[in-house]
């Protein structure tokens, strides 16, 4: 087997094929564990975890708690964020996250190759140094293509990684910044617009769409715009960067409408795109759509029998845990096992603002567009007692069933911690679930989790009415 991307897609696989058995390279240009853990996933919720702080402290006060010299209530802004200290926390801890994934890697018996790798027909691939030489070849009886996607970036606002940046170059910075102009408001425009301002930044996201978080549930998406305000963010909606440019201290953004903003800093947050371009993939005959994302079925094959590819470069869901899902998927099929394809209505995720929103399944978008039969309800955190003891004033859990045998098939949780809360809902998706199953089952008092069977068990009752 020969990998070629060490990303969560590549690493996970390469684990899979060599704890099978089988003999297999790993080939890795810039770092193990991909762009996912030096870059993206593991530096954001790094970053996000001392602004989860700030947030608490930011909420504190209706919990009793004084400043012990002023007997002032705390705010966000009480506290100095040092963010050197911060972000030399962040790549020390993905350094060793990554020092972890190459240990594993060797302890299982993969044979890993610095450099580029580069298809030379449908099983043979050749690796590169960085000056494009050529350092040796490895033959293959399964190839899989795992090299996931780098910052989209804009002619007319090139990132310079001091003033104009995209997300990758954030971490160099050792002070905060005042004024952080985010372009996008997808899910990373919408993390770091939150974790910035929580850091204390003030903080302008710049949306093209009439909502933040465009593709994710609108009621949540709507609680997020609701924090936003009130944390002042400031959301310019229905407006398109042109061009970003640096000033004697800062930077402008010029909107298409003409209008500027100035800001101290910019990040670029426009999303991916697949890093295939130079993978020679015309030389084996692997079919890619015009976005240059690899085209795969669910079981990660390409077009090419014996190549398969699997994370950010197939474009199925950007997320590290599908591309380490297709990597897998990919080695048992490989290897003949018995293999689920991926189910990408089982799939969960979450977005890491204040407060956290997870999914999954079936969307209410979904139902609404009769893309899916689904009952749809919606139970608000406000009458929930944790939530009421925690001093939770946001969120709610939505909880979508099949007509008639009230299957879970979706759900939504807009909470902190949304990222855990989610599971016990994905187990419903998963295992096909009843919300009469969900209503049954015990949860603690006092609990976030008493609402999600909470909702569940509303749910029953209105389907007898
Ligand atoms: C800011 C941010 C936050 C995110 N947070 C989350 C999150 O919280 N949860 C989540 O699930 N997902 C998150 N994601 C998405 C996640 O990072 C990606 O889905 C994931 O990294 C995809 O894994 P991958 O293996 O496909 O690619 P990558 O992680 O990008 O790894 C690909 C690797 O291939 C290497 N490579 C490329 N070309 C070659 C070549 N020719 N030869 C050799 N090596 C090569 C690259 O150097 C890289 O190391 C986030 C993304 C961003 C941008």
């Amino acid at each position: 087997m020969v990998i070629v991307g060490g990303g969560p897609g590549g690493y996970e696989a390469a684990l899979t094929a060599a704890r099978h058995g089988a003999a297999t390279v790993l080939i890795e240009e810039r770092g193990l564990g991909g762009a996912a853990v030096l870059t993206d996933v593991v530096p954001s919720k790094t970053l996000i975890a001392t602004a989860d702080v700030l947030d608490q402290v930011a909420g504190s006060p209706q919990l009793g708690i004084r400043d012990a010299d002023t007997g002032a209530a705390p705010t966000g802004q009480t506290l100095d964020v040092d963010l050197a200290a911060v972000n030399r926390r962040v790549k020390d801890l993905a350094a060793a996250q990554s020092a972890d994934i190459r240990a594993s890697l060797t302890e299982a018996g993969v044979e890993l190759v610095d450099g580029r790798g580069r298809l030379d027909g449908p099983d043979r691939v050749e690796v590169l140094d960085a000056a494009g030489e050529r350092l040796g070849q490895h033959e293959a009886d399964v190839i899989l293509l795992a090299v996931g996607a780098r910052p989209r970036e804009l002619e007319s606002a090139p990132c310079d990684g001091e003033r104009i940046l995209n997300w990758t170059q954030l971490y160099e910075l050792d002070r905060l910044p005042e004024h952080l102009i985010v372009v996008g408001s997808g899910v990373t425009g919408a993390e770091f617009a939150s974790a910035y301002r929580a850091l204390g930044s003030e903080v302008t996201l710049v949306s093209s769409r009439q909502k933040v978080l465009p593709g994710t549930d609108a009621d949540a998406a709507d609680v997020l715009e609701g924090a936003f305000a009130r944390r002042g963010v400031t959301v310019r909606s229905r407006s398109r960067a042109e061009t970003a440019r640096r000033t004697d201290d800062g930077v402008v953004v010029t909107l298409t409408s003409g209008e500027e903003i100035t800001g101290s800093h910019v990040l670029m947050a426009l999303g991916g795109i697949p890093w295939t371009a130079d993978l020679g993939l015309w030389t084996a005959g692997v079919r890619v759509r015009d976005s240059g994302h690899i085209e795969t079925d669910r079981v990660s094959r390409t077009s090419v029998r014996g190549i398969y590819a699997a994370g950010d470069c197939t474009g199925v869901y950007p997320l590290a845990s599908v591309a380490a899902m297709q990597g897998r998927i990919a080695m048992h099929h490989a290897l003949g096992d018995a293999v689920s394809p991926l189910i990408s209505t089982q799939v969960s995720s979450a977005i890491f603002t204040s407060p956290e929103i997870a999914v999954v399944g079936v969307s209410e978008e979904d139902v609404l567009s009769g893309e899916a039969a689904g009952e749809v309800l919606v139970l608000g955190l406000d009458t929930n007692p944790r939530a009421k003891m925690q001093g939770i004033t946001e969120g709610f859990v939505k909880l979508i069933v099949r007509p008639g045998s009230h299957t879970v098939i979706g759900a939504v949780v807009v909470a902190p911690r949304a990222s855990e809360l989610i599971l016990p809902y994905t187990l419903a998706v998963a295992h096909r679930l009843t919300a009469e199953q969900v209503a049954g089952t015990f949860t603690v008092y006092p609990s976030l989790t008493g609402s999600l069977a909470e909702v569940a068990r509303r749910q029953v009752l209105d389907s007898q009415e």
